[in-house]
């Protein structure tokens, strides 16, 4: 079994403690066969190759547990289905998820898409045919007729019809549920503020993704939808973002204590138009002005969960609004400096607690020995802020350097059996 060990970095680990300089780490058959101070390093394991880190962060892979990879982040508003073949939509689904691959994200859970494009993509990529990172798919949503996000969604409206949706997607081999809990921005004739399903309904979605071993996440927006999923007893929430009947932004605080006591992650999916609109200040529109101050009130609303306890999932939404397939290294400096999330803390919430939200913790999301080397490597020291995400990565997954110097290593496939590792010295 090969060791590598990258020695002397400067270590995130993703399970929320601070960063340790000096340390290093043995990757032994894809997974973390130690982790250290560098001092410490045991010397009686075989090291075939090293990588110096020195003046380098070591962080888990980054987990993108809300994106659409079928959705065009070129493309405002609703995305046309039918503008492309499926076997190109499966070529723009791979190429999205390289563009997240780069950025850092190892672990991508896509929330809605065409057919079952994403599921083909995954299998491609897990079998090594392509290269890219891990996709968690749910294939298609579930939406009420005529409901949010519809195009991407089996449509559902009673318990039977949820029933036999569900038990679909489950025998499809899907990887999670997702439900449309409420109307969306992006679906016109939807309604946000209101609850898509019943408890009951939701209820009878959990019982069935359960008997098939998997989770149910649901896009809520307004407050009867959150208060339904929760009382259902839902896995994960997207989105949450409390609004009444009139489209405003009122924060709940019982229904935010039932979520923390229920320790129920919520997955921020916060597409980029979240953070923009200062941009262009002076030159918004009333309808603009409005979402503005929608804009602060939500900031204000993901303050409260924080200063609560509540765990939060940064992600991204991309492919919705023009929000593009790198965008999660952003998001993550847009919360540390809007709700005052610290670094190790935000590291946290798309590395470890992503991968508990997501069910997959036994394998990812931190560096501790046993785990998935799924790994990004950033010049400069990332504790200090957050800039080197931004420059050129290296990324591993289960040890191998997908990602080197920002620029896909390839080759992929499984069949050139002739390809080293392209090390570059
Ligand atoms: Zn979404």
């Amino acid at each position: 079994m090969p060791t590598l060990a990258i020695r002397n970095v400067m270590l995130l680990d993703g399970t929320g403690d601070t960063a340790r300089a000096g340390s290093s780490v043995h990757v032994t058959d894809g997974r973390i066969g130690w982790v250290g101070d560098a001092s410490a390093e045991p010397q009686d394991v075989t090291v075939d190759r090293v990588i110096d880190g020195t003046g380098r962060t070591l962080l888990p892979g980054f987990i993108d547990s809300h994106v659409h990879l079928c959705a065009d982040p070129e493309r405002p508003g609703r995305y046309d289905p039918l503008r492309v073949s499926t076997e190109r939509l499966a070529m723009e689904v791979l190429s999205h998820a390289q563009d997240a691959l780069r950025a850092g994200v190892t672990t991508l859970a896509d929330c809605g898409g065409r057919d079952y494009v994403t599921l083909d993509v995954r299998d491609a990529i897990l079998a090594g045919s392509v290269l890219g990172p891990r996709i968690m798919t749910t294939g298609l949503g579930i939406s009420i007729t005529g409901g949010h996000f519809h195009w991407y969604s089996i449509e559902a409206d009673d318990v039977a019809e949820l029933r036999k949706a569900t038990r679909t997607l489950v025998k499809r081999g899907v990887d999670f549920i997702k439900l449309f809990g409420t109307g969306g921005g992006s679906t016109m004739g939807s309604n946000p503020a209101l609850a898509q399903y019943t408890v009951e309904e939701f209820r009878t979605v959990i019982e069935e993704a359960e008997r098939g071993g998997i989770r149910v996440t649901t896009h809520v927006h307004g407050t009867p939808g959150i208060r339904n999923a929760v009382e259902a007893g839902i896995h994960r929430l997207e989105h949450v973002q409390f609004f009444d009947a009139e489209g405003d932004i009122r924060f709940d605080a019982e229904l935010a204590r039932q979520i923390l006591d229920a320790g129920i992650p919520i997955s921020l999916g916060m597409a980029k138009r979240w953070r923009t609109e200062q941009a262009i200040e002076g030159f918004l529109t009333p309808r603009q002005l409005q979402q503005r101050d929608l804009r602060d009130k939500r900031i204000q609303v993901l303050r409260n969960f924080r200063e609560a306890g509540v765990k939060l999932v940064a992600s991204t939404d991309a492919g919705m609004t023009m929000t593009p397939f790198d965008d999660l290294p952003y998001l993550m400096s847009f919360l540390t400096s809007e709700i005052s999330m610290t670094i190790p803390e935000v590291v946290h919430s798309v590395t470890g607690r992503a991968a508990t939200a997501l069910g997959i913790d036994a394998d990812h999301g931190t560096i501790e020995v046993g785990k998935l080397a799924d790994l990004v490597l950033a010049d400069g020291d990332v504790s200090a802020g957050l800039d080197p995400l931004f420059g050129e990565l290296d990324v591993f997954r289960a040890g191998r350097r997908l990602v080197h110097r920002g620029r896909l290593t390839g080759p992929a496939t499984r069949h050139a059996t002739n390809a080293t590792d392209r090390e570059a010295p």
